[in-house]
């Protein structure tokens, strides 16, 4: 019954390649074998599911990976999302923003750039290249042609304490800043309280971003399968490079289903309820703390998060509009 609560999905994870020129620790997309072989997505086929996104109401879509700049339609991509009206987030490590910046040049409404560290040496050990001095390159080359930014703080128990130096960052150069505890998957933990407490001490700092209802969350150690309130499929659409639907989710899926055109199609018949019924259910959905197939207006609803989400909201429009 879950699909009540969100009649529409919302929002969609588009994953526009699995491939990656960094190797993150936290991550395994690089590692991951079966991933080797999956190509790029293609125009072609993107349009298509774009159209059908737009039926079905979705609103936000983040062009991800991997890293979406080495999808070579990209530029295509973006700019079919944004003639449709899509909110267009680009999710990207920043390494080659700076070689296809021409290309994509206002097209996302947001660019989101990987940043967790302030420390050449230390970006090596995270990320596993030598790419730090090109990530500031690329978040100067967007900054100095006014396209819309953030900086995305990925926090673990082991980089929490780059968290004053973040903070600096993002008061020196009055950038945006979204700090976002890292999932639980991979085998990664989530964060300890002690460290969810220290994030929330920055809630007010104009720069900062978090989300209350998101750290309560993981604080209360995610997903209970017994009372699920997971929306994978229902608020949340996950597509692979590959033109396929992601069932339930791309982090733990258990089952892709071939899009060819039909993505509208699917979404009106029975089966998309089925296929999506058991999300947030598995045993791998213990604990689960990937917030954003729980979607933020769901929070919105449950009393233990009312309050929190609200706040959050309003700090977040008070700063947008002292900023205009
Ligand atoms: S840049 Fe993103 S996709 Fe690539 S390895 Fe790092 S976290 Fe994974
Ligand atoms: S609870 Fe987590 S792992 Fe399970 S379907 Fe939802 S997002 Fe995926």
């Amino acid at each position: 019954m879950t699909f009540l609560i969100n009649k529409k999905p919302f929002f969609c994870n588009y994953w526009v390649t699995y491939r990656c020129n960094s190797k993150c620790e936290f991550c395994n997309f690089w590692r991951n074998n079966s991933y080797k072989n999956i190509f790029d997505a293609k125009f072609t086929d993107v349009k298509k599911n774009l159209v059908d996104l737009k039926k079905i109401g979705v609103k936000f879509i983040d062009f991800t990976g991997g890293e979406p700049l080495l999808n070579k339609d990209l530029p295509q991509i973006l700019a079919s999302a944004k003639q449709l009206g899509f909110f267009v987030k680009l999710s990207t490590n920043g390494y080659f923003y700076k070689d296809r910046f021409k290309e994509i040049k206002n097209l996302p409404s947001r660019t989101y750039f990987s940043f967790d560290t302030t420390s050449k040496e230390e970006y090596k050990k995270i990320r596993g290249i030598d790419g730090y001095d090109k990530l500031i390159e690329g978040i100067n080359i967007a900054i100095n042609n006014k396209q819309e930014i953030c900086l995305l703080y990925t926090v673990t128990d082991k980089n929490i304490k780059n968290l004053q130096e973040i903070v600096n960052f993002a008061d020196s150069n009055k950038i945006t800043t979204y700090i976002h505890p890292c999932f639980s998957y991979f085998g990664n933990k989530s964060l300890n309280k002690d460290n969810i407490k220290k994030i929330k001490k920055n809630f007010w700092n104009p720069y900062i971003r978090m989300s209350l209802p998101q750290l309560d969350f993981h604080k209360r150690g995610g997903n209970n399968p017994s009372k699920s309130k997971c929306q994978a499929g229902l608020s949340t659409i996950d597509i692979g490079p590959d033109d396929t639907l992601i069932i339930p989710c791309t982090h733990n899926y258990n089952k892709k289903i071939k899009i060819d055109g039909k993505l509208h199609t699917l979404y009106n018949s029975k089966e998309w309820y089925q296929l999506f019924e058991k999300a947030g259910k598995y045993n791998f959905c213990n604990h689960c703390t990937i917030d954003c197939y729980f979607g933020m207006s769901y929070f919105n609803r449950l009393p233990n998060y009312f309050f929190k989400q609200n706040l959050t909201y309003l700090k977040n429009l008070i700063e947008s509009k002292r900023r205009k």
